[in-house]
């Protein structure tokens, strides 16, 4: 039987982007394909789970919104992972870098590519519900070949107090001068929830 390696499973409420304050069973994958430096997730753990274990641990909750996460997860899901996830009556987000194709029963996808890591045409996935760029003053026309139902910017965390700061503010006047971008904030850590 196909196993995926989870990081881990767990319950809490969506902290960026459109679903935020929703609440939400996170499924996340361990490994990824790029090596972002500001990257927050341990990639070397995790244990491997078979497609029932995953849904039995799933089951135990009782939001019908489940987020694939990561990692990387469209490196290890596929369209059958998606249909028993449906089966349980759940509506499965996805958060992907968009390096890789995912598959097509998703019900919705939030792409945060990561231009300052990977080239522009490696992008395999151009359309999509949500657009999150993690912003580190790049320049942001890099993201106009891509068509998303809602643009969100979200100051990158660096660690530094003073630096995201800055990033905020930058964030909150492109906002302003490009009215399509909403502002999109790390709230699990603003009130110290995972
Ligand atoms: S794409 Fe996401 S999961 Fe992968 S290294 Fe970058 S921040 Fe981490």
């Amino acid at each position: 039987m196909k196993t995926y390696k989870i990081n881990e499973i767990f319950y809490s409420l969506q902290g960026e982007g459109f679903y935020t304050g929703t609440p939400a069973i996170f499924i996340r994958f361990s490994g990824c394909n790029l090596h972002c430096p500001y990257c927050d997730t341990d990639h070397s753990g995790g244990q491997m789970l078979t497609g029932p274990e995953i849904l039995e641990e799933v089951e135990k909750y009782p939001s019908q919104h489940v987020v694939l996460t990561g990692g990387e997860p469209s490196l290890f899901i596929d369209r059958e992972f998606i249909i028993s996830l449906h089966s349980l009556g759940k509506f499965v987000a996805v958060e992907t870098n968009g390096t890789n194709p995912l598959p097509g029963n998703m019900d919705w996808t939030t792409l945060s590519p990561k231009f300052d890591i990977q080239s522009s045409a490696d992008l395999s996935i151009r359309e999509c519900d949500e657009i999150k760029v993690i912003y580190r003053r790049q320049d942001m026309s890099i993201y106009s070949g891509i068509t998303a139902r809602h643009h969100f910017l979200q100051p990158c965390d660096t660690g530094d107090p003073e630096e995201n700061r800055k990033l905020l503010e930058e964030a909150v006047e492109f906002c302003k001068e490009h009215p399509h971008w909403r502002l999109s904030l790390q709230t699990h850590k603003l009130i110290g929830i995972r």
